[in-house]
């Protein structure tokens, strides 16, 4: 039998990042991993870090706090996680798209944003390989760049250098707790002893959440991306477009849209790797568990990029993959400890942020359970914001 003073469930950045912040705090640690570490969204996603999509408030301080945490992760994680201030630029194709666009982009400078409108002169000399056509773009130089499976990994054999245990193929099927307190888990493999559980196994939180009689609204939502050969790096930052923030940030002005890249949800995601790939977004699709992609999706994708970035269409496409965010309801994530069972964990629903928002997450989460509270201040990241009374029973495991 394994002993932890916490055990956290899920072995993507969101578990890996806690799983670091915990153990740097001498707390004994096991990350339970069903299958390998990275090997659901966070192995299946795009690497921005960029504010610029977030909206002002507490998802954008967020943002801005965690954004400042990567500046200085290399160095302490101690190995490569392919990051880079890159800047981030949102493209905007059409004149009739600048005014929201301002408007939006001043919400953002009055949070404390560093972003602006460029014009196309200025968009194009940041970014030469854009068309011609486009009206200009927003940029915000402090963006950047990171490389989610390099940067899971390296939070997760950091953690174990502080001590934590690292354990893949290990699947969590049941939870004990009596009196309203966790005691163990069963795995797969043992059973695992431990006072504090987090559950951050992303779109499979809410069977975790079951296993303790515990609602949690999060499902999975279907991004698909296009990989191309490697070329000399002629894409700097991270790119999206106007009608991406559209359908993320405000989908009823494009409800009804006949625009196939819209019709999915979707949006323009491009950035270059180092390795020289340039990964090709995206979708978002309600579609349950299935990681496929589709013609429509593919086509879309390669459409709407091409138009942008005419020089993509020198390339080849390699591949082409899917991965599942995990969404809530009101798009921000769940951070928080389950009021009626002593001391049961959530941090997922990061959807479209999780790699972003990973530093400060694990932090955050890291800091509620030393302390054994939540602070006030996280207020928006309950679970209790779906509904009133979440809890299907109190305390009471699910016997599997
Ligand atoms: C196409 C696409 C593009 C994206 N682009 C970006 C981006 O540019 N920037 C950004 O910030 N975010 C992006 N995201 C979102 C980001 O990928 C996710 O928010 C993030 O990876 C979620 O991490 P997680 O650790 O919560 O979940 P996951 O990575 O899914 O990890 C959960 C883990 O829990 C494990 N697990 C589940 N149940 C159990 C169990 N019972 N026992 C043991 N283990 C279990 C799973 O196997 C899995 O490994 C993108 C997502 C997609 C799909």
């Amino acid at each position: 039998m394994l002993e932890s003073d916490v055990a956290v469930i899920g072995g993507g950045v969101i578990g890996a990042s806690i799983a670091y912040y915990l153990s740097k705090e001498n707390r004994k640690v096991v990350l339970l991993e069903k299958d390998q570490l990275a090997c659901e969204a966070s192995g299946a996603c795009d690497g921005f870090i960029t504010l610029q999509t977030k909206r002002p408030g507490i998802q954008l301080d967020l943002a801005i706090k965690s954004r400042k945490m990567f500046s200085g992760l290399t160095e302490e994680l101690g190995r490569s996680i392919e990051y880079r201030k890159s800047g981030s630029m949102i493209v905007i194709e059409e004149e009739s798209q600048l005014d929201l666009m301002e408007k939006f982009v001043d919400s953002q400078r009055q949070a404390g944003l560093d972003v602006n409108i460029v014009d196309n002169k200025e968009a194009r000399r940041l970014e030469p390989a854009l068309s011609e056509h486009i009206a200009g773009a927003s940029y915000c130089p402090s963006d950047g760049l990171v490389n989610p499976m390099l940067l899971t990994i390296a939070f997760a054999l950091a953690a174990e250098k502080h001590g934590a245990k690292i354990c893949t193929g290990t699947e969590v099927s049941s939870i004990k707790a009596e009196g309203g307190k966790i005691r163990s888990l069963r795995t797969n493999l043992s059973e695992v002893k431990t006072n504090v559980v987090v559950n951050a196994a992303g779109i499979y939180a809410s069977f975790v959440g079951a296993m303790v009689g515990i609602n949690i609204p999060i499902k999975p939502r279907r991004g698909q991306l296009v990989v191309t050969q490697p070329s000399p790096l002629f894409i700097r930052s991270g790119l999206n477009d106007a009608r991406y923030l559209l359908t993320k940030l405000w989908p009823d002005q494009v409800r009804g849209s006949e625009d196939e890249l819209d019709k999915l949800s979707g949006g323009l995601a491009v950035e270059q790797t180092e390795s020289g790939n340039v990964l090709i977004g995206s979708t978002r699709e309600f579609v349950g568990y299935d990681k496929g992609v589709t013609i429509e999706g593919i086509t879309a994708m390669i459409r709407r990029s091409t138009r942008i970035i005419p020089r993509l269409r020198q390339l080849f496409a390699i591949r082409a993959f899917a991965g599942l965010r995990p969404y809530t309801p009101d798009g921000l994530p769940i951070m928080d400890m389950v009021n009626n069972l002593e001391s049961f964990v959530i941090a997922a629903g990061h959807e479209g942020d999780g790699i972003a928002l990973s530093p400060i997450t694990g932090k955050t989460v890291a800091e509620m359970i030393t302390e054994g509270k939540v602070d006030p201040s996280l207020n928006s990241f309950s679970l209790g914001r779906f509904e009133k009374d979440h809890t299907q029973t109190t305390g009471e495991a699910n016997p599997r």
